[in-house]
């Protein structure tokens, strides 16, 4: 059995949750649920970063130490998931005992084998982004190229890690795995910036307390950043004195799928793999990075993306519209617009006038001409050609991490299942074996869409399922040999019920 073990970035808990990182974790659990499809283990990780100057500085504010704020805050990205049927195997915090552990074995490994030195350094500093910058990177006026406020000129003894020893080895690496870092053109950028030339980082701090202490020198803290991508390792069981938990980690890495977002690239694709490296292990066996999505339309221009909470857009559209949204409308890799134009006119393109208008018309024509009793789908169906042919396509296309086009492929059966009954309009013949066979197709068609779309939208795959009388959950079923045409048994109660999507109109 394959395992797919599937991370999101942990989010940082000075911002509540927010449409971008629910595009990230929608992404990652739709490609967790495909892989629990096909019959892989997976193992599917996200949780919170709750470490560094900025998470201090907010709880100082409210009068609360640094943990009992992020004890408040970590419960909304947890929350936040539940709301989204985000499937994850486990959450992580960087305040946890294990996470401590790991941190502390892992850059005590870098320290052992010579890569990590202390130096005094002095620099321009940006709390916003929680790290330094060289002179020749601030903007005129000496801003932070990334905020555009101004930095602070810090000065402490240092730890550092001794990134430039990795120049070459990360050269060889990317050139020997070609695939490691995807799609080529962010995989080119990491590249490029290695190839100009990689300095050596600061990982520690003396001036703040609020991060996880330096074991062979703990008046320092680790860096926020260097303390938080090892949680990829911690949970998995790196660093544990358990001999099962060695086992886990042996089992379980270099084999991960990193999902992340474009804006961290130097963080995943350069020094997390020297890290690793200078650790005695594996780098990460794939990286794959996502644009960002732009707000659009008249709606949320006004708005930013970390205004806009997953709670809004569930309250206002439903879970799986959002999801759907989400994972249809920009391919992963790009940038994307968000806009409720989109939402809606996705919504009912895809939703309303595909998939739940051939849910009500079957169930309807079943209800009049069958008794309300589905027939079994006809075998020289041309619809089971073109079942068969979508399995492979959208089978390819989330394996390959893109459920943009494997939703297209799946909604092309939905399509021309719909043109098929426009064809054969069964609800003006009488009742009879050719009735019988497009609606029986049309039935098989439904049960194999709602295993299709299990990693988009789960609970919708549940209904459908549930209405055209089937037993189990199609969570359960396993591809490809449950998509097999013919699986439809006859003889069914088919249910009439309200439309799953009723048709939307933009809100003013
Ligand atoms: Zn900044």
């Amino acid at each position: 059995m394959a395992r797919f073990y599937i991370t999101t970035p942990i989010y940082y808990v000075k911002d509540a949750p927010h449409v971008g990182h629910a595009y990230t974790t929608v992404n990652a659990d739709a490609l967790a649920r495909w892989h629990r499809l096909v019959g892989d283990e997976v193992l599917f990780l996200t949780g919170t970063d709750e470490h560094g100057l900025k998470v201090a500085r907010a709880a100082e504010e409210q009068g609360l130490t640094p943990l009992e704020w992020t004890n408040g805050m970590a419960p909304r990205f947890q929350d936040a998931w539940a709301a989204l049927d985000i499937s994850n195997d486990d959450f992580i915090r960087t305040t946890e005992e294990r996470h401590r552990k790991a941190v502390q074995a892992m850059l005590g490994k870098i320290h052992d084998n010579g890569f990590i030195y202390a130096a005094p350094y002095e620099g321009f500093y940006c709390v916003g982004c929680e790290r330094y910058y060289a002179e020749d990177e601030l903007l005129d006026g000496g801003l932070c190229p990334d905020h555009g406020k101004p930095v602070e000129l810090m000065s402490e003894e240092n730890y550092f890690f001794r990134l430039s020893a990795f120049q070459d080895r990360l050269i060889d690496w990317y050139e020997q795995q070609p695939e490691a870092v995807l799609p080529a053109s962010k995989r080119n950028e990491a590249l490029s910036f290695i190839k100009g030339g990689l300095h050596d980082i600061s990982i520690t701090r003396t001036s703040i307390s609020w991060g996880i202490e330096v074991p062979w020198d703990p008046k320092h803290v680790f860096y926020v950043w260097y303390d938080a991508l090892i949680n990829y390792l911690t949970a998995i069981g790196y660093g544990s004195d358990d001999p099962a938990e060695q086992q886990r980690f042996a089992d379980w890495w270099p084999a991960v799928h990193h999902l992340i977002g474009k804006e961290i690239i130097r963080f995943h694709c350069v020094w997390w793999p020297a890290m690793c490296m200078a650790a005695g292990l594996e780098p990460p066996a794939h990286i794959q990075v996502h644009g960002w999505l732009l707000l659009g339309g008249a709606k949320m221009s006004n708005s930013s993306v970390d205004r806009i909470t997953p709670s809004d857009l569930i309250d206002e559209y439903g879970v799986d519209p959002i999801r759907y949204h989400l994972l249809r409308d920009t391919p992963l890799g790009t940038d994307g617009e968000f806009s409720a134009e989109g939402i809606v006119a996705r919504y009912n393109s895809d939703l309303a006038n595909n998939l739940g208008n051939l849910l009500s018309r079957v169930a309807t024509v079943v209800g009049s001409k069958c008794d309300g009793i589905g027939p079994a789908p006809e075998t020289t169906s041309r619809l089971a050609g073109v079942a068969t042919e979508v399995l492979a396509e959208a089978s390819a296309a989330w394996n390959a991490g893109q459920p943009q086009q494997a939703l297209e492929a799946t909604w092309r059966l939905v399509r021309e299942t719909n043109a098929e009954l426009e064809t054969v309009e069964p609800w003006k013949a009488d009742p009879g074996p050719q009735v019988d066979a497009v609606l029986g197709s049309a039935l098989e068609v439904l049960r194999i869409v709602a295993i299709l779309i299990v990693p988009a939208m789960p609970g919708t795959a549940r209904e459908i399922w549930r209405r055209i009388g089937l037993e189990g959950l199609p969570e359960d079923q396993r591809l490809p040999d449950s998509a097999r045409w013919g699986g439809y048994p006859a003889g069914r109660p088919v249910e009439k019920a309200p439309p799953l999507f009723p048709r939307r109109k933009v809100q003013a």
